[in-house]
């Protein structure tokens, strides 16, 4: 499969998308063509287990790796990291509703789908690329990604990884994960500013040549393992694939019968991938797009416009506290049937004014397409508390925003196609929202405390994974200004 940027063209081969992460015109990586499924392949993929059905998709996509290769890196990130020999278990929730787990992973959010597979195309890409060099991977997070990226790269050779996350913008539980890495090759800084600053911090870092410059001459490329990296991305495809074939499998569907998948989206890079799997042929009917307060695509769906002039809210369902969702721009490069030159004028006008509109054509088609809702902090805590009392589900805050929005969605519709809500995260990543949703007593004090209070009221287990944290000594105390991330790169660097 060959690559072009969504803000010029360019031909490329996966290697290289994933190598570089962003192209040097600002743009994003998207495939020139889809491969398509076959009625045979999906039927053989129906036999398989994940990490089967992962080989088949990637090997669709990276084209100039060897089968060899992408099998010994599918059984590298799925073998034994996963709490489950299944990586993304279907939890029914009730007729016709479906929880897609994706959080059994090392560091219990839906980022470990990817990133545990990320390190192994990155370094196998730079391989064939950039022969020799080390990668350093720059990350801005909102708390998620920034854990399951380390935990992906951390000792692994000839990468280094710096992670930015903003300072007041993460739950607890995400700080320690961060805060208590080890590894050789990690740094992590907390930055005074919010999410947006440290990922727009990122791409000027990518962006500026002096410091490509620095790096080179130390034998150093930077990369991202943000979403914005096409590496994230095709891990993520696998799982909407899989999961039609489990609601094959489990006689929810017959083929080529649709259903709607419900997704809690930040920076747009999970729906984008379910996105994909419609246009590989996965039966996808509709994408409801779900916000927490930062409701920035709930409008942008109902209105074609995007505007990112308004207030930021910090919520409960950190992840998704975001105004700049950069996976949008690849689905413009596609209701664009891959105009360039008008994606590259659309990204212009955020740049400059924070705000643009789409063409009428393109609002029609991202309206069959996509349902846009959200909900509130209040809201999403409700949620909880009823998806626990009536339907026996525990679930995190940001699932329980997919959870309400896709009520609604229902309600104003009355569309009951099957559906797959996409459960993002462990509530015990976010265990005082989740415990104060749904217990009436005295909140204990600390994040431990509320960890097993939140298991003996709901007699489940605390991962293992968030339990060890405990017993974990903190290495990672920076934090900079938002002007300061090249500064702080190129000391962790010794540059
Ligand atoms: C990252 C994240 C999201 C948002 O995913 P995007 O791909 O950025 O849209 C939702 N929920 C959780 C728990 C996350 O970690």
């Amino acid at each position: 499969m060959r690559f072009t940027s969504t803000r010029a063209l360019a031909d490329i081969e996966s290697a290289q998308a994933i190598t570089q992460g962003i192209s040097a015109d600002g743009g994003l990586f998207v495939p020139k063509a889809f491969p398509a499924l076959t009625d045979d392949l999906i039927d053989r993929l129906c036999d398989m287990d994940y990490q089967g059905r992962a080989f088949e998709i990637l090997r669709l996509y990276l084209t100039d790796f060897t089968d060899e290769e992408i099998r010994d890196s599918v059984a590298a990130a799925y073998t034994g990291k996963f709490e489950h020999e299944q990586p993304a278990p279907l939890h029914p929730l009730r007729d016709g509703v479906f929880m897609l787990e994706l959080w059994h992973g090392p560091t219990c959010a839906f980022k470990d789908m990817a990133l545990q597979l990320l390190p192994q195309l990155l370094t196998r890409s730079a391989k064939k690329v950039a022969d020799g060099k080390t990668m350093v991977i720059l990350v801005a997070t909102s708390g998620d990604t920034g854990k399951a990226a380390l935990d992906g790269f951390a000792d692994v050779p000839d990468t280094n990884i710096i992670v930015f996350y903003p300072q007041d913008g993460v739950s607890p539980m995400q700080k320690l994960q961060m805060t208590t890495q080890a590894g050789n090759n990690v740094a992590v800084c907390a930055i005074k500013g919010n999410f947006d600053d440290a990922q727009t911090g990122v791409k000027q870092i990518f962006a500026d040549p002096a410091m490509h410059k620095l790096l080179d001459e130390h034998n150093m490329e930077f990369s991202s393992a943000n979403s914005i990296n096409f590496g994230r991305l095709v891990p993520q495809i696998v799982y909407y694939v899989s999961v039609y074939c489990d609601l094959l499998k489990n006689g929810t569907l017959q083929k080529g019968e649709g259903f709607n998948i419900v997704v809690p989206t930040g920076n747009f890079g999970n729906i984008l991938a379910g996105f994909y799997a419609k246009q590989m042929g996965i039966p996808i009917r509709r994408f409801i797009c779900a916000s927490n307060q930062n409701n920035v695509l709930t409008d942008f769906i109902q209105t074609g416009v995007y505007d990112r002039n308004r207030a930021f809210y910090t919520t409960t369902s950190p992840s998704m506290d975001i105004l700049i969702s950069s996976n949008l721009e690849r689905l413009l490069f596609h209701l664009y049937d891959g105009d360039t030159s008008a994606v590259s004028g659309l990204m212009q006008q955020l740049a400059e004014t924070g705000k643009y509109e789409i063409s009428d054509l393109a609002r029609q088609r991202l309206q069959e397409l996509f349902f846009g809702g959200f909900c509130n902090d209040d809201q999403t805590a409700a949620t909880i508390r009823k998806l626990f009392n009536n339907d026996g589900y525990l679930c995190d805050t940001h699932t329980a925003v997919a959870a309400k929005v896709f009520e609604d969605y229902q309600t104003q519709t009355g569309d009951l196609t099957p559906a797959v809500i996409v459960s993002t995260a462990s509530p015990y990543k976010f265990a005082k929202s989740v415990l104060t949703a749904i217990d009436d007593g005295v909140r204990p004090q600390t994040e431990f405390e509320m960890t097993d209070r939140l298991a003996a009221v709901t007699k489940t287990a605390v991962p293992a994974a968030l339990g060890d944290l405990k017993s974990r000594p903190v290495l990672h105390t920076a934090c900079c200004d938002k002007t300061q991330m090249a500064a702080f790169i190129r000391q962790s660097l010794g540059l």
